[in-house]
């Protein structure tokens, strides 16, 4: 049998450009179980990008209205604009036992982290070289050369906190960096904490002990 379990906060974060929306989009395409926290952005949406897919776009006073209103879990300014994660599916999912993917910067893993520490796994994700992080920036071709240079600096500052994330992936190869963040899934599926029925499940096999 499986066991009935909690879903996992899985949170992936990297400076800007160095893979992790290639990274979770894969993983999705792969894993059915995982679910995407679509955040509500105050940016302007990107040519590719879907309404309620990538993100809620949304102007700034509804923004700050669903903030005032506790609609948000965390909430952070990055890159001159307002991010947060809508707050009302996440606790749903999790008890429902699906994975929740979250895209958030360092200053949303920390707002996470006071509130949902017990659900959390978090993941940082590098780049093999700066050089080849402006590459990746310039190739994915959605951003100004302006909004490029600042990310880059921004990056500067999110490095700093690649320590304190609890796994660390340098993304090299994208099918192996997707395999090595399903294998961490996979642990934090399996932990203790999360398996809801583990001590009847215990009972049941010492009671077959016990009529043996
Ligand atoms: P529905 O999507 O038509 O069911 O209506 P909602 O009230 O859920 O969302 C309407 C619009 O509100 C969305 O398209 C978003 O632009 C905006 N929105 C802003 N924040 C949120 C949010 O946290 N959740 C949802 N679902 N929509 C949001
Ligand atoms: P982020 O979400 O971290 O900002 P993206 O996933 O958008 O980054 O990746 C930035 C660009 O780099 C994209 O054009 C993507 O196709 C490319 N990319 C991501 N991972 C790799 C990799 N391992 N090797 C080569 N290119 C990659
Ligand atoms: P982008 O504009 O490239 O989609 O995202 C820019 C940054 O905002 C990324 O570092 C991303 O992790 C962060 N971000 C996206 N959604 C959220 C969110 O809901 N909360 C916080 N705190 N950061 C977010």
């Amino acid at each position: 049998m499986e066991f009935q379990r909690r879903g996992v906060m899985l949170v992936i974060a990297s400076p800007s450009g160095a893979g992790k929306s290639s990274i979770s989009r894969s993983l999705f395409q792969q894993d059915p179980n995982i679910r995407l926290s679509v955040s509500v952005t105050t940016r302007a949406r990107r040519s590719d990008e879907v309404e309620g897919t990538h993100y809620y776009f949304v102007d700034v006073p509804t923004f700050n209205r669903m903030k005032a209103e506790g609609g948000l879990l965390e909430s952070a300014e990055v890159h001159g604009n307002f991010y947060g994660t809508p707050r009302a599916k996440v606790e749903e999912q999790l008890a429902a036992g699906k994975d929740i993917l979250f895209d958030v910067d360092y200053q949303g893993t920390l707002q996470l982290y006071e509130k949902c520490r017990a659900d959390m796994v978090t993941v940082f994700i590098l780049p093999p070289t700066i050089e080849e992080l402006r590459a990746r920036l310039e190739r994915r071709a959605q951003d100004s050369v302006g909004t490029i240079e600042k990310r880059l600096r921004n990056a500067r500052i999110e490095l700093d906190h690649a320590g304190e994330y609890d796994y660390v992936i340098i993304n090299r190869d994208l099918e192996q960096s997707v395999q090595n963040v399903r294998s961490i899934l996979a642990s934090a599926r399996l932990k203790r904490e999360r398996q809801l029925d583990l001590t009847s499940f215990v009972k049941d096999l010492q009671q077959q002990i016990d009529s043996l």
